[in-house]
């Protein structure tokens, strides 16, 4: 029995939440027709209100972990969440050297949804000379894209600041911008493209890591870009709306909203 659908393999952490990180590539992944092959990067501890602590999983067993999936499977397309060390940048950024045609969407995650740091400086340098040169895309929310661009003033400015670092594509959200509605602008390749949501009450748990799970799984498609980000955009917009609240704190989306209306698991 063989498969004809696409696999990503994913760098991140583990959330016990089951919001964001690998748990949150899986969902989504597997929702929008891929197979996720996680490869643990770091175990946190947190819940839905805030992170407790997070231990870094060292490179020679991430690395054994990649192997053992590239040695094993076509992949389709990397995907990168949280990556906790700079010998976890350079680890991951030979492995996509070694498999220059396997396109990689890079999240750079940075600090959590409440804002905890996930990263430190020698992590951003890390990400700037290594692995953001081989990125097919980045998903940096405006915050992030600030941090990775220092000496930019204006989110177009960290846009092309990023991608003469060699990235290929950015797409920087903007949730965390004072805006009425979410702006989210596409740059690459000369183009610069707004993609307009509503803002949507609440806050969320993983939604990063939706988005750029589903440009991923876009991508191992072979969609083109304006596509791969269209329908992430849309597929987050509709786990967003559906999302839950399984704890005290922030909500998480639900990526199989639609196979559970309403949350509610459908048994046929
Ligand atoms: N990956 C892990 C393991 C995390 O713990 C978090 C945030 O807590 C993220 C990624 C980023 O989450 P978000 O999609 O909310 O930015």
């Amino acid at each position: 029995m063989t498969s004809d659908k696409p696999i990503v393999l994913c760098f991140g952490g583990n959330d016990p939440t089951g919001g964001a990180g690998l748990a949150a590539d899986i969902l989504s992944l597997n929702s929008l027709g891929c197979h996720c092959a996680p490869v643990v990067t770091a175990i946190t501890s947190q819940d839905t209100s805030g992170l407790k602590q997070f231990s870094a999983v060292d490179a020679p067993q991430l690395i054994s972990q990649a192997r053992a999936i590239l040695e094993d499977m076509d992949v389709a397309a990397f995907k990168t969440g949280m990556l906790p060390t700079t010998e976890a940048v350079s680890a991951i950024a030979a492995i996509a050297d070694e498999y220059a045609n396997i396109p990689l969407v890079l999240d750079p995650v940075l600090t959590t949804g409440a804002g905890q740091e996930l990263s430190e400086e020698p992590i951003e340098d890390a990400l700037r000379s290594l692995l953001i040169p081989r990125a097919n895309l980045i998903t940096p929310n405006s915050l992030e894209a600030c941090r990775l661009a220092r000496e930019a003033d204006t989110l177009g400015a960290c846009a092309q600041s990023l991608l003469s670092l060699g990235a290929e594509y950015v797409l920087i959200t903007g949730t965390h911008e004072k805006t009425k509605t979410v702006v989210n602008h596409l740059h690459g390749h000369g183009l610069n493209k707004a993609y307009e949501v509503a803002r949507l009450p609440g806050s969320y748990h993983g939604s990063g890591c939706t988005l750029a799970a589903a440009c991923a799984a876009g991508l191992a498609h072979k969609m083109d870009i304006v596509d791969v980000v269209t329908h992430a955009i849309k597929y987050t917009e509709g786990s967003l709306k559906a999302g839950f609240k399984p704890g005290r704190g922030q909500a998480i989306p639900e990526r199989l909203y639609w196979a559970n209306a309403k949350g509610k698991p459908r048994i046929t």
